[in-house]
């Protein structure tokens, strides 16, 4: 993954990390010297990094990975251009998703610590000024922004009107899809080459709510249609689910949602689906035999959600299940009655 590269300011720390992709394990410290020798180590090494342990381990098991799959489409080039850039800089968000946490959302971090604890812009535009005096964004042919929601503030723009060629440029969002772009957005998307947009969906009405606290499937199916409907020829669909050991048992309900309302954009091409793995509070590994075994023979044995599963070892969900039983009362919520026939897999 020599060309690509991974900026951000993990939750609202004011400080700015680098790594070359979103899988890897640490956030090295940004300043311009240690950033030309660690990324001289990207571009040379012909193994695996220490941080590179997700990719290793998929490799182990599947024979691909994250960094298999950049190597094929990122092409040859000369070693001082990146060719793939996220930028992570922005952690507002308007959701407080129950397997994220306080590094990527701020409205996360309001409900553990009590108050608004939102990016100031001055920071923003502070390390973009940083990042700016160690890359050229012109010579950058891949933008990949997430946060946070990328869509509910406008640091993303603030890169893409600085591109002079757009034509050339694929873009790449990570998106909840509670927020549909602005006229802004809208009309700068349709001067570049593609634009990829990841909706995250791993459930639908009481369990996506559950999910996705405090957004409402209602509105972001709206929102989905309207893509299909609106999108510009360049606009190319994928819908990210989080497989958690809560919501794996109902793939099958949310796929054929998809199939019937979201399979086609609306310039005819077909929308992907991809499958991540939980980690964190509410990881995958927390998931008992007895559940695999469900999800294995209602999914098959070759899903990508059963590979994950396989690959995982099996964890004590003690953690998960006190983490779950803390905020299901300030939510209202019961992840036993929206999930039952997983809940059904943990003991009271
Ligand atoms: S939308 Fe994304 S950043 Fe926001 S809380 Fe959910 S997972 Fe985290």
């Amino acid at each position: 993954m020599s060309n690509a590269l991974s900026f951000r300011i993990p939750g609202d720390l004011n400080s700015l990390t680098f790594n070359p992709c979103c899988l890897y394990d640490d956030y090295l410290p940004f300043h311009p010297a240690y950033f030309e020798k660690e990324r001289k180590k990207f571009i040379e090494t012909t193994n695996f990094l220490p941080g590179c342990s997700k990719c290793e381990l998929k490799e182990k098991t599947h024979g691909l990975s994250q960094r298999t799959i950049f190597n094929s489409r990122i092409p040859e080039m000369d070693n001082s251009s990146i060719w793939k850039l996220e930028i992570v800089l922005d952690t507002t968000c308007n959701a407080a998703c129950i397997q994220c946490g306080i590094l990527q959302s701020s409205l996360w971090r309001k409900q553990v610590y009590g108050e608004e604890h939102i990016q100031p812009k001055s920071q923003i535009d502070d390390k973009l000024e940083r990042l700016k005096e160690s890359i050229d964004f012109n010579t950058v042919k891949d933008f990949h922004f997430w946060g946070g929601e990328p869509l509910v503030t406008d640091t993303h723009l603030k890169i893409l009107r600085e591109i002079s060629d757009p034509s050339d440029v694929d873009l790449e969002y990570s998106t909840n899809g509670s927020v549909f772009p602005d006229k802004e957005t809208w009309e700068i998307w349709s001067k570049f080459k593609r634009v990829k947009i990841n909706f995250s969906l791993d459930g639908m009405y009481d369990q996506f709510y559950y999910m996705r606290w405090p957004l409402r499937w209602e509105k972001v199916s709206k929102n989905l249609e309207k893509f299909r409907d609106e999108g510009r020829p360049n606009f190319r669909y994928h819908v990210n689910f989080c497989a958690t050991p809560l919501n794996i048992l109902y793939i099958p309900e949310l796929g054929e949602w998809l199939d019937t309302n979201f399979s086609i954009s609306s310039n005819g091409t077909k929308v992907n689906y991809n499958f991540i793995r939980s980690e964190g509070m509410v990881d995958i590994a927390c998931t008992p035999m007895s559940l695999r075994e469900e999800v294995w023979k209602l999914l098959g044995e070759t899903h990508d959600v059963s590979n994950i599963l396989k690959e995982v070892p099996v964890i004590d969900p003690a953690r998960m299940i006190e983490h779950l039983e803390h905020w299901d009362p300030i939510r209202k919520l019961n992840w036993r009655e929206t999930f039952d026939r997983s809940a059904c897999h943990f003991k009271d």
